[in-house]
C-alpha cells in the first residue's frame, strides 16, 4: 500500500439527486476541518425544505421501476458496487481521515466493516424468499411475501460516515426501496463518493440520493408524506426526537442512540490481554464509537493489580496524524468536542474522581493547531458522578471498582444506556450467567467491542435504541419491507353458497 494522503479538495460539498450532483452557489453553508490540522477544508450545503423536495421527488420516481427490477438484478448491481468499494477502499479510507480524524488504519477497518453489509445485501434473494403453506383448507394455499416500503431515508453521524450509512442503504436497496441518505455536515465527502460509485456500478438514477444538511433537513424529510421509513443513528435526544416525531407522522422508526458500555474485568482474567483490548476499546478512534469502552468495572482486588499497566499504557499512547501507520490515536473530530471533552475531565477531578493520567496535556509537535488530545484515566469513579452517568464519547476511561460480580452486573443494568459490554474472564460459567442477565444489547465475552456481523443486526437496549428492529441483519431486511400474506383458492375448488362464519381448515 502506499503512503496514504489527505483528500484535500477545496470544492463545496452538495448535494447528489437524481444522478446530478448539485453543487449550491448560495444559502446556507456549514465548514468542514480537517481535525489533524485544525485547517477549514471547504464547506457543505445546508439543504433548505426545497432541497429536501426534490431528493423524495427524484426518489419517488425512480420507486415503481426498481421495485420491479427481479431482486437477481438488483443483488448483481450491489455486487459491481462491492467490487468497486473494494477498489476504492483506500481512497474512502483517507477522505475518511481527513475529516473525521480517525487514524487510516481505522478508516480502513471502518470501510471493510461496510463492505461487509454490502455483501449481506447481495444475498437480497435468498433474504426475500417468503413462506408457502400447502392446502391450509381444502384447496387453499397461503403465502407471504415482503415488498418494498418506497422511499425510505437515513441520517447519520459523524463517526462513521461510511459504514453507519452501510447499515442502512445497501439492504433497502437491494430490497427494492429508494433511499435518501442526510450524512453528518462534519464528514460529508464519502458519501458522495459513495453515490458516484453506486451509479458506477449501474444504479437506476433517483435510487439513491444525498442530501447534505442539519436539522432543517431532518425535519423536512421527517414531514414529508412519502418517506415510509426512516432509520437514524445518533446521540440519544435526537434519537428520541426523530422516534417521536416520526411516529407522529406515521412513519416507521429505527433510531439508534447514544451509549455508555462498560467492561467488566473478573480477578481471573489474563491481565495483559484486558489491558490491551481495554486501551484499544477506549482510546481507539479516541473513544468517538458507539462501541466504545468508556467504563472498566473492576472486580475485587483485580484494580490494584490492573491499574499500574493501565497508566503505563495510556501513558504510551501513539497519539499522532493518522496518516502515520503506527497512530493509535488520532486528534478529536472539531474543536467544540474538544471543548466539551475537556469539560468533562474537570468535572471528573471536581467530583472526587482520581485522575490518573491528563489527556488534556497534550500538546502535537507535528500539527499544534489540530484538535489534539490524549488518553486521560480516572480512577475511583463511582455512579452518581457525571462522568459515570453522561456519554462523553471521547478518550476518557472511568474506572469503576466493586466487590463482586453481582454488584458489577448491578451496576450495567441499572444504567440508562444499554448498547454493548464485555466480560473479561475464564470463568465459563460466569460469562454465561452474564451473557443471560445483562440488560444491553451486544455483549462481547473476552471480546472488547462485540459490533455484531453483518447477518446478524446491531442494536442496543434502553435509551440506546428506540424501535423495535435493529440495523441490517434479516432485522434489517424486516424494516425495510412490510409483510403481505395472499391465500388463494381456484374455481374448481369454491364450494357452493354464502360464508357467514370464520374460515376455518375444512
Ligand atoms: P448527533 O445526534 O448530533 O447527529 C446525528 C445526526 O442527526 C446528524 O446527521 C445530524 O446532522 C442530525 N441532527 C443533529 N441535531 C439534530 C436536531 N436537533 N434535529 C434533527 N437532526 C439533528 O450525533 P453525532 O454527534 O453526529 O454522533 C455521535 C453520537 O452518535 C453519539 O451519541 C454516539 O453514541 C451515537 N452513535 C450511536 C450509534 C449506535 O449504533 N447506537 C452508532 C454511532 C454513533
Amino acid at each position: 500500500m502506499s503512503t496514504p494522503t489527505f483528500y484535500t479538495d477545496r470544492q463545496d460539498v452538495g448535494h447528489h439527486i437524481a444522478g446530478d450532483v448539485i453543487r449550491p452557489s448560495g444559502g446556507r453553508f456549514s465548514p468542514i476541518s480537517n481535525p489533524t490540522t485544525g485547517e477549514t477544508l471547504r464547506r457543505v450545503a445546508l439543504a433548505e425544505p426545497a432541497d429536501v423536495q426534490a431528493a423524495v421527488a427524484a426518489a419517488q420516481a425512480a420507486f415503481p421501476a426498481w421495485s420491479e427490477v427481479p431482486p437477481l438484478r438488483r443483488a448483481r448491481i450491489m455486487n459491481n458496487f462491492l467490487a468497486l468499494l473494494n477498489a476504492h477502499r483506500d481512497e474512502l479510507a483517507a477522505m475518511i481521515t481527513s475529516e473525521h480524524g480517525k487514524v487510516f488504519t481505522d478508516a480502513q477497518g471502518e470501510v471493510t466493516r461496510g463492505i461487509e453489509i454490502v455483501e449481506f445485501a447481495c444475498g437480497i434473494p435468498q433474504l426475500l424468499k417468503g413462506d408457502y403453506t400447502e392446502q391450509v383448507s381444502t384447496g387453499i394455499d397461503n403465502w407471504t411475501t415482503r415488498q418494498a416500503l418506497g422511499v425510505v431515508a437515513g441520517i447519520t453521524p459523524f463517526n462513521f460516515p461510511v459504514m453507519v450509512p452501510c447499515w442502512m442503504f445497501p439492504v433497502a436497496i437491494a430490497a427494492g426501496n429508494t433511499f435518501v441518505l442526510k450524512p453528518s455536515p462534519t464528514d460529508p465527502s464519502p458519501a458522495l463518493f459513495m453515490a458516484r460509485l453506486l451509479e458506477q456500478a449501474g444504479l437506476p438514477k433517483g435510487v439513491f440520493n444525498v442530501v447534505q444538511g442539519d436539522k432543517v433537513a431532518v425535519d423536512a424529510l421527517i414531514e414529508h408524506p412519502d418517506v415510509k421509513a426512516i432509520s437514524f443513528v445518533g446521540s440519544t435526544p435526537i434519537a428520541n426526537y426523530i422516534y417521536e416525531r416520526g411516529a407522529h407522522f406515521g412513519k416507521r422508526v429505527q433510531a439508534l442512540g447514544g451509549a455508555k458500555n462498560h467492561m467488566v474485568v473478573m480477578p481471573d482474567a489474563d491481565l495483559e490481554k484486558t489491558v490491551d483490548a481495554l486501551v484499544g476499546a477506549a482510546y481507539g478512534s479516541a473513544g468517538e464509537r458507539c462501541m466504545a469502552i468508556s467504563v472498566a468495572v473492576l472486580v475485587g482486588d483485580v484494580a490494584d493489580r490492573i491499574m499500574p499497566l493501565l497508566v503505563e499504557r495510556t501513558r504510551e499512547l501513539k497519539v499522532k496524524s493518522g496518516l502515520h501507520l503506527d497512530a493509535e490515536m488520532g486528534p478529536i473530530v472539531t474543536r467544540a468536542a474538544l471543548e466539551r471533552i475537556s469539560g468533562y475531565i474537570a468535572a471528573g477531578v471536581e467530583e472526587g474522581a482520581t485522575l490518573l493520567h491528563d489527556g488534556r496535556t497534550f500538546k502535537s509537535t507535528e500539527h499544534p493547531e489540530g484538535f489534539w488530545m490524549g488518553g486521560t484515566l480516572f480512577d475511583h469513579v463511582t455512579t452518581d458522578m457525571k462522568i459515570y452517568k453522561e456519554e462523553i464519547f471521547g478518550p476518557v476511561l472511568s474506572c469503576v471498582r466493586v466487590p463482586d460480580f453481582a454488584q458489577a452486573l448491578r451496576i450495567i443494568n441499572d444504567h440508562e444506556f444499554g448498547n454493548g459490554v464485555s466480560l473479561f474472564t475464564r470463568d465459563g460459567n460466569i460469562a454465561r450467567e452474564f451473557g443471560k442477565r445483562v440488560q444491553v444489547g451486544m455483549v462481547g465475552i473476552n471480546v472488547p467491542i462485540p459490533v455484531p456481523m453483518a447477518w446478524h443486526g446491531f442494536g442496543g437496549w434502553k435509551k440506546s435504541l428506540f424501535g423495535d428492529m435493529h440495523a441490517y441483519g434479516e432485522e434489517g431486511v424486516r424494516f425495510y419491507t412490510k409483510q403481505k400474506s395472499i391465500m388463494q383458492r381456484w374455481p374448481e375448488s369454491i364450494s357452493k353458497g354464502n360464508e357467514f362464519v370464520m374460515p376455518t381448515a375444512k
